[in-house]
Order: C-alpha cells, then sequence, then structure tokens
C-alpha cells in the first residue's frame, strides 16, 4: 500500500512519496477494470451446477476461497466474474485498493490467505503487532502493520531459503509446508533499486 499518514482520530491522507512499492509495479493485469462488466451483453455460459445455490451462499463460499482459487473462479466465464463483481466485500476491495490483488499474485502469496481474510484487514487500521495505526500489509499471511513493524519487527522480514535452513536448523522437506512469497521484477523504494530475480522468501514466525 502506499504510504498514509494518520493526521487526526478518524482522518488519513496519502503522502505524496514516490516509494515504488509494489502497488506501482506491472500494471498490466486490468483486474481492476472488469466492474464495469454489469452493463455489458448477458453472458452465453452460466455456473453449472452451482447456478441451484442461493447467490448467498455462493457469494459466502466464495469469500471463503483463497484468494488464488477466487481469481482463478473469476476467470472461467463472464457469469462468474459478474457473480464475483456482486459480492460487496471483494468490489470494495477493487475500488478501494485496485492494484492490491494484483500484487498478491504477482509475488505469489494468493494461496495463503482468502478474501474474508484480506477484506477484514482492510477493514480495520490497528497494527497487528502493536496496536497502533497500521498503514501496510504484510502479503506473506496477510497481517496489518505500522511502518515501524514492518520495517523492524523479524515477524515481518522473510527470509530466503538458506537462512530459514541455517537460523531454525529445518530440512528443505520442512520448507515447502511454510507461508512465502516470490519477489516481483521492478524498481523498488524512494531510490528505484532494482530487483532483477524472483526470489523465494519464507514468512519467519511461520518457520
Ligand atoms: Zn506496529
Amino acid at each position: 500500500m502506499a504510504a498514509i499518514q494518520k493526521t487526526s482520530e478518524s482522518t488519513y491522507i496519502f503522502l505524496k512519496i514516490a516509494d515504488n512499492t509494489l502497488d506501482d509495479i506491472d500494471r498490466q493485469f486490468g483486474l481492476e477494470n472488469q466492474l464495469d462488466l454489469d452493463s455489458s451483453p448477458p453472458p452465453r455460459y452460466g455456473l453449472g451446477a452451482l447456478e441451484r445455490l442461493p447467490l448467498e451462499i455462493i457469494h459466502l463460499a466464495l469469500m471463503q476461497l483463497d484468494i488464488q482459487s477466487f481469481t482463478d473462479f473469476r476467470r472461467v466465464n463472464k457469469r462468474t466474474r459478474l457473480i464475483t463483481n456482486s459480492i460487496p466485500q471483494y468490489r470494495n476491495i477493487l475500488i478501494h485498493t485496485p492494484e492490491l490483488i494484483r500484487g498478491i499474485i504477482n509475488i505469489e502469496t494468493a494461496r495463503n490467505f482468502s478474501c474474508q481474510d484480506l477484506y477484514k484487514k482492510l477493514s480495520t487500521a490497528e497494527c497487528d503487532h502493536c496496536g497502533e495505526f497500521g498503514g501496510y500489509l504484510y502479503l506473506v499471511t496477510c497481517h496489518r502493520v505500522c511502518l515501524l513493524c514492518f520495517t523492524e519487527e523479524t515477524d515481518y522480514l522473510p527470509l530466503s531459503r538458506k537462512d530459514v535452513m541455517r537460523k531454525f536448523g529445518l530440512e528443505s522437506e520442512l520448507l515447502a509446508n511454510l507461508p512465502r512469497m516470490r519477489s516481483f521484477p521492478g524498481r523498488y523504494s524512494p531510490r528505484e533499486i532494482k530487483c532483477r530475480r524472483h526470489e523465494t522468501l519464507f514468512d519467519h514466525s511461520a518457520a
């Protein structure tokens, strides 16, 4: 998320800092542009057996899916995109943070949490670690964090494969069960540091 500052008890502003976060990388993946399908011609294909279920039940089930499964379902056909578009929480995510799901998919953490988990974190303001205002999301496991905790607490500093094996003495096969992310190539930080490779990083607290 872009840098945010709390200016009063109920007011937050976006800081005009070119911090080059994940939000600013790879704007090609246009999930956010697909909300306006509602006025286009009706879909030719339906939901199959799922059509028998009430819409509310489908919404509840979809919100419990991990974000990758949710996105895969969304891509099946136009009807599934319309169904996902009609979920109020998902609409709000796309309207208010259109770059967020794209970023989650790019760093390959979309299997680690559900749309419901993500919406819940976006609907709160406090850092999960210290309770102060949290303007950032730690997207390996979907935690809301403040800048201080995000940059200094070891729980939010994911480790390379080599480091996690050395620090915790874990065998290579045990790493398969740990939440992880893959870095996405691009230029990051106000200094535009170039990240060229896909590097796999593991969640510290789960290790
Ligand atoms: Zn904090």
